[in-house]
């Protein structure tokens, strides 16, 4: 069955590496291990660390651009996508699409014409906030009152402007505060790319009922994250512990707002399967859902907002 994955940091790993490889490295995601997996899309995260601030933020952003491109463009596996219409010709030709998204958007920095330049740059989901406060908003907290500040006027603005483009916003790592003002802005479904449910396991990186019921009535999705600090709090994954949030995640919000955003190449945990394996976790989820609702948390209702 066709897997499309919302979320990875492996673009970072480039970052760290300027002799990174796409197909051969000791990561969780290569183009040949996407192919094998029987993907049908990747979302690559282009991830800006907290420590590039101001204005190197954009040169970063545009940089990490390049290295996407760079890196699709050498794969035999990969070929970008920006719509459905290039996933199914992706497809057609056995090749695995490559979605671009952002994580941290500090890289506006209160310029909403910036937001023409992340369209033409091809990225589909824009991940408001990471795990610091930035020129949009705050991040999830187990403070209280850091929990509730709203989005900061710049950020609503930027949720605002992405109304009007093809661009999806992104509430992983966002606080509730936040979270609340997207929904309230928002015209348009909205994701959570890579998070687990608070009543399976309480982690501030995780949603709320609440939440998850207000992605599911804007029409959006919520990645179930493969990080076992988020799924069970301890430091190995297991593949119980991804489906109980699954199944929480459709008991909620009923079964067009679950998919997977699994956080590879993004996490420090032992895990049972890596991208090549992922059918592993396929065929589980499977025998516990049947068929037809496997296709929608695999990659169906991911496809529905891209
Ligand atoms: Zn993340």
């Amino acid at each position: 069955m066709f897997v499309f994955d919302l979320h990875c940091d492996t673009l970072f790993k480039f970052f760290e590496n300027q002799r990174y490889s796409i197909s051969k490295n000791n990561g969780h995601i290569s183009d040949v291990g996407l192919k094998n997996g029987g993907y049908l899309a990747q979302c690559f995260a282009i991830y800006q660390p907290t420590d590039i601030t101001g204005d190197r933020g954009f040169d970063y952003f545009k940089k990490q651009c390049d290295v996407f491109k760079n890196a699709v463009s050498k794969s035999l596996v990969l070929e970008m996508a920006t719509d459905k219409m290039d996933i199914e010709e992706n497809r057609k030709n056995g090749k695995v699409s490559a979605v671009l998204t952002v994580e941290n958007a500090d890289f506006l920095q209160n310029d909403l014409q910036r937001i023409k330049t992340v369209e033409e740059k091809g990225v589909k989901v824009l991940g408001l906030v990471h795990n610091g406060e930035n020129c949009l908003g705050y991040p999830h907290s187990n403070d209280k009152a850091l929990s509730e500040l709203p989005l900061k006027g710049f950020g609503c603005e930027v949720v605002q402007a992405l109304n009007s483009t093809n661009i999806t916003v992104d509430v992983s790592h966002l606080n509730v505060g936040g979270f609340w003002d997207v929904a309230r802005l928002s015209k348009k479904p909205f994701v959570a790319t890579h998070s687990g449910c608070s009543a399976v396991f309480k982690h501030s990186r995780n949603l709320y009922d609440e939440q998850i019921k207000a992605i599911a009535e804007s029409g959006g999705v919520v990645g179930c994250v493969f990080y076992s600090h988020f799924l069970n709090g301890t430091n190995t994954t297991d593949i119980d512990s991804i489906l109980r949030h699954l199944e929480h995640l459709i008991n909620v919000g009923g079964e067009d707002v679950a998919a997977l955003g699994s956080d590879f190449d993004g996490m420090d945990c032992d895990l049972p399967f890596d991208a090549s394996k992922i059918q592993i976790l396929v065929e589980a989820i499977t025998s516990k859902f049947g068929f037809s609702v496997t296709e929608k948390l695999c990659f169906r209702n991911a496809m529905r907002i891209i």
